[in-house]
């Protein structure tokens, strides 16, 4: 059904919009399994195809250039048209080259992972890792047209990579819908996704990002879990261990909304609830006087905060969010143990 509809709805837009030349670009995993999945587009369109390594590797300034070189080398104009096929290093990378390449072309995402469904896909953030940062250059640039979400791409995607965009869909949850927490909650299959559930992630998502396309206030909510979670994965990856995305964030949401409780925002039954949820399903590490402090220098090392102070979006209650609360890194160690 959506593979027609997201087929339909290019179709349609490339000739509305005169769209003659097309690049796919995509990983060598999702085109092995999803090599044919635009052989229906109309013939009005030539369709070339780029295939890239598959992993975060791939998400450099080095592949954006041999992207660039690609697109150059084969005279693709400004009127040419970048469709990512892919989960969130393709559609980052892909967004940031369509953002770049001729000062900006136009482009749209396929997104295979859950993950990229409701996040990366979504909302004109772009950009690759510099050795020393993740995603540290990047564009705000947004795609042509959002397509309908094909979730049977689901039924090949590794279990890890499943949980790790449930971490990221408990998040939308917990900021944006009661609702949606409590039906998750008492979900006899976990994890048992619908359209609706992903729907609402993206819709949240875009309506946040409508209202502050910059990231300069509002947006921030959508940050949340992540200030511990990008710590976590941070600290992850130095051990040798290194951890999904999405993974790191559940347990920056475990974190997170214990702080919330504890600085008194959010209800201790309402806490409770969410520790339940998040302990059954993910791995929550516990924090050792060690680990604390290395999660506080990579914190207080994150762009987003400054004279030891660190940035935080609480929630008072389930389904609803506060940005920017600003914690002193001092104050931040008695609350976490
Ligand atoms: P993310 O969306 O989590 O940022 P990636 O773009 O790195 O992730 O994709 C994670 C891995 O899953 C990559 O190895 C990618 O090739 C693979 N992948 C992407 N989509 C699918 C799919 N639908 N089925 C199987 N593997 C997929
Ligand atoms: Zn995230």
């Amino acid at each position: 059904m959506a593979k027609s509809d997201t087929i339909r709805q290019l179709d349609d837009h490339f000739r509305r919009e005169n769209i003659r030349n097309v690049v796919i670009l995509t990983d060598k995993n999702v085109d092995h399994l999803y090599g044919d999945y635009f052989s229906e587009l109309s013939e009005q369109v030539a369709v070339d195809k780029l295939v890239l390594r598959p992993g975060e590797k791939t998400k450099s300034i080095q592949t954006a250039a041999q992207v660039w070189n690609y697109l150059a080398e084969k005279q693709y104009d400004k009127d040419t048209f970048l469709l990512n096929f892919g989960g969130g290093v393709i559609t980052d990378l892909g967004g940031f080259v369509a953002s770049t390449y001729k000062r900006g072309i136009r482009f749209a995402n396929v997104p295979t992972t859950l993950l990229a469904m409701i996040d990366a896909a979504v909302g004109g953030k772009t950009g690759v890792n510099l050795p020393s940062m993740k995603n540290g250059v990047g564009t705000i640039y947004f795609p042509d047209i959002q397509l309908p979400v094909d979730l049977s791409f689901l039924n090949t995607l590794h279990i890890n990579e499943i949980f790790s965009g449930l971490g990221e869909l408990l998040k939308y949850a917990l900021i944006g819908s009661n609702e949606l927490f409590h039906s998750l909650r008492k979900r006899r299959r976990f994890p048992s996704l619908t359209t609706e559930d992903v729907d609402f992630c993206i819709d949240f998502k875009m309506k946040i990002v409508r209202k502050d396309p910059y990231d300069k206030g509002i947006r921030h909510i959508l940050n949340f879990g992540h200030t511990f979670g990008h710590a976590i994965e941070s600290y992850c990856a130095k051990t040798g261990k290194p951890i999904a995305h999405g993974l790191a964030v559940a347990q920056g949401l475990y974190y997170e909304s214990l702080l919330s409780t504890r600085l008194g925002h959010l209800p201790q039954e309402e806490w409770q609830l969410i520790a339940a949820l998040l302990t059954k399903h993910f791995q929550i590490m516990p924090i050792t006087d060690d680990i604390r402090e290395e999660l506080l220098y990579y914190m207080l090392n994150d762009k987003k905060n400054h004279n030891n102070m660190i940035n935080f979006t609480l929630l008072n209650h389930i389904g609803h969010a506060i940005p920017d609360f600003q914690i002193p890194a001092s104050e931040l160690q008695t609350y976490m143990s």
